[in-house]
């Protein structure tokens, strides 16, 4: 087993970068690239040299740090080809079902459309690790801008079939604590989502990071993990409706939500 470590950026307002370094073979790899100010400082701290950028989808928020973090470093840039003409250039795309290793370290490319049209997830088998951008957030996921909500129901219901219940789960964003608020208002008779809820609580009023997740606590709190639960269709009105449409329904809710 290749050994790695991983560090958390903040940036931005509620963004997130993450860095894997894998001692063996000095590679390092940076998950999306909101800001290069932190991520450059992450990197120094640790002495860390970037070589490598793997991107989740096109919006600026995930990719506007990659032309100056590559002047400086001449780090590979590795992104969805679905998206190479909205994204910085790409000296490699990928596309669902792809692997490839980076330092000994085995990475599975998962396409997850909905929150845009060519947005994938990059799943490490070995290490235990998914990045899932802004397709899956702590109990929540990302706003249906590009795709339709059946396209990003299915990129869930994939990322739930693909992803074992062990898998530590990165998101690109620290909204967790706000789609708490949500989730209990659609699933409030959830006792892992209490519990997670008061999880969230009390991480954000110690100042840290809600992230990473396991899968399985996701799959067990998570009300657009859960659209196919009768106990969730029966909480939104919509008892014996196919999933896509009880995920559609939780969406549209939380887009209005206060
Ligand atoms: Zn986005």
């Amino acid at each position: 087993m290749t050994a790695f470590t991983v560090r958390l950026v903040p940036c931005l307002t509620d963004n997130y970068a993450v860095l894997i370094h894998l001692p063996d073979s000095g590679a390092t790899i940076l998950v999306d690239a909101p800001e290069d100010g932190p991520i450059r400082a992450a990197l120094g701290t640790e002495g860390w040299r970037l070589s490598h950028v793997l991107l989740t989808h096109h919006h600026g928020d995930h990719v506007q740090a990659v032309p100056l973090l590559r002047a400086e470093t001449g780090a590979a840039v590795i992104g969805p080809a679905a998206e190479a003409d909205k994204l910085p250039a790409l000296d490699r795309a990928v596309a669902d079902g792809d692997r490839f290793a980076i330092g000994g370290l085995d990475i599975a490319v998962i396409a997850t459309p909905g929150h845009t049209l060519g947005e994938v997830s990059y799943f490490l088998p070995a290490a235990k690790l998914a990045f899932t951008g802004d397709t899956l957030f702590s109990l929540g996921c990302g706003r249906v801008f590009e795709g339709t909500p059946e396209m990003m129901w299915a990129s869930l219901e994939t990322l739930k079939r693909v992803l074992p219940d062990d898998t530590s789960v990165y998101c690109g964003h620290e909204y967790t604590a706000s789609n708490a608020r949500f989730a209990l208002s659609v699933d409030g008779d959830n006792a892992a989502l209490a519990a997670r809820a008061r999880e969230v609580e009390a991480l954000r009023a110690a100042g840290r990071p809600t992230l990473p997740v396991t899968m399985a606590a996701e799959k067990a709190a998570n009300p657009f993990l859960r659209a196919d639960e009768p106990a969730l269709a029966r909480a939104m009105g919509l008892e014996g409706q196919p999933a896509a449409a009880v995920f559609a329904a939780v969406r549209r809710a939380k887009d209005t939500f206060k």
